[in-house]
């Protein structure tokens, strides 16, 4: 279980670090962007969590193993902190 966590967390370290040194050559339509889930500044908008698909009017984002940005809801969170996900 130990060594599942640590390895979880080093494999997010590094999509981190990837994506942070190639920041122009990872543009694929895969990657979410922040502005773009986050929607206009000072608009709540209600945005679906990325596990349970339901909407909530806040979500906590994080990196997932594939480099891959999630919105989680407040209920999903703990999930997210058990995988090692970094969050952002
Ligand atoms: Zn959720």
């Amino acid at each position: 279980m130990i060594w599942w966590l640590l390895g979880a967390a080093l494999l997010a370290g590094c999509c981190i670090w990837i994506v942070m040194r190639q920041p122009h050559k990872r543009r694929n339509s895969k990657v979410v962007k922040l502005s773009t889930v986050r929607g206009k500044a000072g608009q709540p908008s209600r945005q679906p969590c990325s596990l349970c698909k339901k909407k909530a009017a806040r979500l906590s984002f994080y990196a997932s193993e594939q480099g891959q940005v999630v919105g989680l809801c407040d209920a999903c969170k703990p999930q997210a902190e058990r995988r090692g996900l970094l969050q952002l």
